[in-house]
């Protein structure tokens, strides 16, 4: 078996961030050649070339060749950040953003948020006049216009993993297409996996029609499209003989079974969501343990956004030589992070997806198989050191006849409230008629536009409300949170909002994990409150300053240290904020109506009511009559209080609702009298 010593051909040492670093200059040098090997490096001079004559530059290329550490640099090299200027590079995901800043940051061998910084919602490691290599997600970016419409301080813009079609990103590519009109001197530069390129350059293309080409600049308006040459190495794909039952329990006997038959390599294993990894992580580090099973060897870890920084460096570190890391992974890995040496994939098929429905209007978290794009992609992650293989938990004609080809775009799957009110913010009136690389449905435009009526933020022209209006599209949250801030004001319990938005913002404050639930359920008891989950994130917030932001009282308490952390962080910057667009900060003393008045105010549009001979806790929405269950984790499940309002739906086996608030209906039409005229409520409030 051949050493897991990380040379290649050519006798380089390969460099990963997190080993502690040997002397500068070696380091230097080492890194050096690592960036020359990559694909996109012979591209070098062709991209800048491109990027100096056109407008727009459509880069396509596999993941992994270099597209997204390196094309910014180049940028920097070639002179796009002298004179004040910056580089953006854009993110549709958090965990990606900041991964991607410190690896550049190493490279060019600066200090992380000096020259090389990055942006995130509620994290900004950047400083002005300083940084010059601006990582950031497409929501910041989007952001960032309502201080400054035309982003004058960037020179160039990357929007990168455009295939990936986030919402905010297909916002961007409509606005900047605009913004290039007033700025020709501003560059875009459009990068993809290979995937969805077609469109994208398409999207572009329109203005071809218009025959524009700034002959003042030399400029060519139409975009150019570069294809950079992977090197993948050939993956041989298997697949499940049957259909599996349980994919998180497929995915463990897969890693044995590879751990057991198979030479050295790392696995990439790809599930879903934080809940499912963490499961599967338990499983293999039990597995050991209980069946004996030869797991010596294995480093398990897992990926997800939410993940500590530290945890986060420990998965790109290298694999100690006569040991196997086992990733255990969102889609994050899928195109947005490369992961060096990883020669087996796991695919379950499957990942987290938001889907809207504007009849119900009703948006849930859904598990729900993957393109076959994804797929090709999730498989290609084997063949980057050598040729691999990837598992597919599924069988052939399911992959073949079943498994959609694309997936769809983020626009056409969502609710729309936080996408019309930023384009109301940024002046776009006529949404509809609004340049999209894909447009979304007008029902659940007309849905949104509803909401924001209802809640108080457009008028009858559907203009933005003054303040109101202005006052929640400042806020950089969803907007039934910032309205429930908002609220929070005249109801005289800000601090409590504040703290129940911090909350609301972050994943989970819970550890949670399989055998541990007896010991979860108590330790929730301890902070439960009968007004629901809300009420209950106070008690939790509480404790935690009381214990003097103790680890180990978290601990006990299985509750999330970093989250906690987090959320003290988030507090503070909403405070800021509120007191920026004039909330003044007031605690109710624990009068719990006010604080259950101010969540109604926002989310009014979630309300639900028991069913009334539910043997099982069915609930129904008020407006879509959707059947919905309080999800086990609530501190309200068996409790059913008969009216509620919810925060999120998952879906699994049933709609759930998460994170639940007892109401009184009457609130219901004193927060949005338009939204829950009499006819709507009084037939079931009896
Ligand atoms: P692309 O954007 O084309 O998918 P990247 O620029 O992300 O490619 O990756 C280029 C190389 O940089 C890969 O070999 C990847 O493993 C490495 N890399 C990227 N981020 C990190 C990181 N945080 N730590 C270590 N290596 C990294
Ligand atoms: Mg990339």
């Amino acid at each position: 078996e051949k050493p897991r010593i990380l040379d290649d051909e050519e006798g380089g040492v390969l460099f990963f961030s997190g080993t502690p670093s040997s002397s500068s200059g070696f380091r230097y040098s080492s890194i050096e050649k690592q960036r020359q090997r990559l694909p996109v490096y012979k591209y070098r001079t062709a991209i800048l070339y491109l990027v100096e004559t056109h407008a727009t530059t459509i880069i396509v290329g596999e993941t992994g060749s270099g597209k997204t550490t390196q094309i910014p640099q180049y940028l920097k090299e070639a002179g796009w950040a002298d004179g004040g200027r910056v580089i953006a590079c854009t993110q549709p995901r958090r965990l990606a953003v900041q991964a991607v800043a410190s690896r550049v940051a190493e490279e060019m061998g600066v200090k992380l948020g000096e020259e090389v910084g990055y942006t995130i919602r509620f994290e900004d490691l950047t400083k002005p006049d300083v940084t010059v290599v601006k990582f950031l997600t497409d929501g910041v970016l989007l952001r960032e216009m309502m201080d400054d419409p035309l982003l004058t301080k960037y020179s160039a813009i990357m929007i990168d993993e455009a295939h990936e079609r986030s919402i905010s990103t297909d916002i961007l590519l409509g606005l900047l297409k605009k913004i290039q009109r007033r700025r020709p001197e501003l560059r875009l530069i459009i990068s993809s996996a290979t995937i969805e390129a077609k469109l994208i350059s398409a999207f572009f293309q329109t203005r071809k029609r218009r025959g524009l080409e700034n002959e003042e600049l030399g400029l060519q308006l139409e975009p150019a499209i570069l294809s950079v040459e992977g090197r993948g190495f050939n993956v041989q794909i298997n697949y499940a003989e049957e259909p599996v039952p349980d994919y998180v329990q497929a995915a463990v006997s897969t890693v044995l079974l590879i751990h057991e038959k198979e030479s050295w390599g790392d696995i990439l294993v790809f599930l879903t969501g934080q809940d499912d990894i963490d499961i599967a992580v338990q499983l293999l580090n039990e597995e050991a343990q209980t069946n004996g099973k030869n797991t010596s060897g294995l480093i398990v870890m897992p990926l997800y956004s939410g993940l500590p920084r530290a945890e986060q460096e420990l998965v790109f570190s290298p694999t100690p030589r006569g040991k196997r890391k086992v990733v255990i992974s969102t889609n994050i890995a899928e195109t947005s992070l490369t992961l060096e040496g990883v020669v087996y994939v796991v695919d379950s098929g499957f990942s987290k997806q938001k889907f809207y429905n504007p009849t119900s209007d009703i948006e849930n978290l859904v598990v729900a198989p993957i393109s076959r794009a994804s797929a090709r992609q999730r498989a290609g992650r084997a063949g980057r050191v050598r040729p691999g293989k990837c598992y597919r938990l599924y069988t052939e004609e399911y992959f073949l006849n079943k498994m959609p080809a694309e997936g769809i775009p983020e626009i056409q799957r969502s609710n729309l409230v936080s996408c019309v009110i930023q384009l109301k913010a940024l002046g776009i009136d006529n949404i509809l008629g609004f340049d999209w690389p894909a447009s979304p449905s007008p029902e659940a435009m007309i849905r949104a536009l509803e909401v924001l009526y209802s809640l108080g933020v457009l008028d009858d022209d559907a203009k933005l409300t003054s303040p109101a209006g202005f006052q929640v599209a400042e806020i950089p949250l969803d907007p039934l949170i910032s309205k429930m801030i908002l609220a929070s004001n005249q109801f005289g319990c800000s601090e409590e909002i504040i703290t129940i938005a911090a909350v609301l913002s972050i994943q989970s404050i819970w550890i949670s994990g399989r055998g541990i639930q007896k010991d979860f359920d108590n330790a929730k008891l301890r902070f439960a409150a009968a007004e629901g989950d809300h009420v209950t994130f106070l008690n939790v917030y509480k404790g935690f300053l009381q214990s003097g932001k103790s680890s180990q009282w978290c601990h006990r308490n299985h509750v999330n240290y970093h989250a906690m952390k987090k959320v003290i962080e988030i507090r503070e910057q909403l405070k800021r904020i509120a007191q920026r667009i004039g909330i003044s900060l007031k605690s109710c003393d624990g009068d719990m109506q006010v604080i259950r008045k101010a969540v109604t105010a926002g989310f009014f549009a979630n309300a639900c009511r028991l069913e009334a001979f539910s043997h099982n806790g069915m609930y129904k929405t008020i407006r879509g009559s959707q059947e919905v269950y309080i999800h086990p984790s609530s501190v309200l499940f068996r409790v059913n209080p008969k009216w509620v309002i919810y925060h999120s739906l998952v879906s699994t086996d049933r709609q759930y609702m998460r994170n639940v608030i007892s109401i009184d209906p009457s609130w219901l039409l004193e927060a949005a009298p338009h939204f829950y005229n009499l006819q709507r409520l009084k037939p079931i409030t009896h």
